[in-house]
């Protein structure tokens, strides 16, 4: 068990948080995720880049228990959790935004945020029947939905229903939502698709901003942004690891330009 160590190149780093051993995912014959063994640290800003379909959101749903594992195993805070549920898992710290919205539409600014943070109360069992139930049944609710709401900027914007939100307002309200449920560990997959480039930074910057205290697990396709934010880099190719390292080591890495970046970097 690792201490408070700091890296060669000076980047503070903490205790192991994440770590997979031997992770592998088969569907049928194909295997997405091979043998992988990853390790991030409290603290870290990691991404995880690599070409279409190298096993990226594949990795992040073992992580998350959204898929089962077939080999190998997943450890949280020196706990193996490779077979519990995905709500057991936010539970214990490992907050997650899917690349498919997950917010409910129907439901204002205000009550997404705090279904999610009332999701995470252990005294709690069926999170929409407390939806619905007075507030007041959940001391210290309020403030806290109040507070995330606050630190994504949506004060104004509080009782609007989701749906009638803009586009970059609900990309806040979905990492209010995963604030909401208080992690340790955060995975973002691909947060910024589909956004402009002053989309991008702002969503970035937010993400920075309101999760600085956090561990970061990024995947994204912006070599630009992933080099400019991360601490270490992952990059996938046919489920396996081609390289890791921080930035200038993956820019520097001849093998990740040959497979992947295509020279892009010089
Ligand atoms: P990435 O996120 O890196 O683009 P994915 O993890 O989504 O890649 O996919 C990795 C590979 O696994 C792809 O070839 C994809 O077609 C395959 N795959 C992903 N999910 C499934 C599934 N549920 N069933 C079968 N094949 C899948
Ligand atoms: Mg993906």
């Amino acid at each position: 068990m690792a201490l408070e160590t700091r890296t060669t190149e000076g980047i503070e780093t903490g205790r192991t948080i994440l770590r997979t051993e031997g992770l592998t995912k088969r569907f049928g014959q194909f295997t997405a995720v091979d043998q992988v063994d990853l390790e991030v640290r409290r603290g870290e800003f990691r991404s995880i880049i690599g070409p279409n379909g190298a096993g990226k959101t594949t990795l992040f749903n073992l992580v998350t228990g959204a898929l089962r594992t077939t080999e190998g195993s997943v450890y949280f805070d020196d706990d193996e959790i490779t077979s519990l549920s995905p709500s057991d898992r936010v539970r214990r710290g490992i907050g997650r935004s899917f690349q498919i919205s997950n917010i409910f539409g129907g439901l204002s600014v205000r009550e997404n945020v705090r279904l999610a943070a009332q999701s995470v109360e252990r005294d709690r069992y069926n999170v929409l029947e407390a939806l619905f139930k007075p507030t007041d049944r959940y001391p210290g609710m309020n403030e806290r939905t109040d507070e995330v709401i606050e630190r994504v900027g949506l004060e104004a914007l509080a009782e609007e229903e989701a749906d009638a939100l803009a586009y970059g307002d609900k990309r806040r309200l979905e990492i209010g939502v995963v604030l909401a449920t208080d992690p340790d560990l955060v995975l973002f997959d691909e947060p910024t698709a589909g956004m402009s480039v002053e989309e991008t930074q702002a969503t970035i910057d937010l993400i920075e901003r309101v999760l600085e205290d956090r561990t970061l697990l990024l995947i994204e396709h912006d070599i630009e942004l992933v080099m400019d934010l991360s601490d270490r880099i992952t990059v996938l190719n046919r489920g396996e690891i081609l390289a890791e390292g921080t930035p200038d080591d993956i820019a520097a890495n001849r093998e990740v330009q040959e497979a992947y970046l295509g020279g892009m970097i010089e």
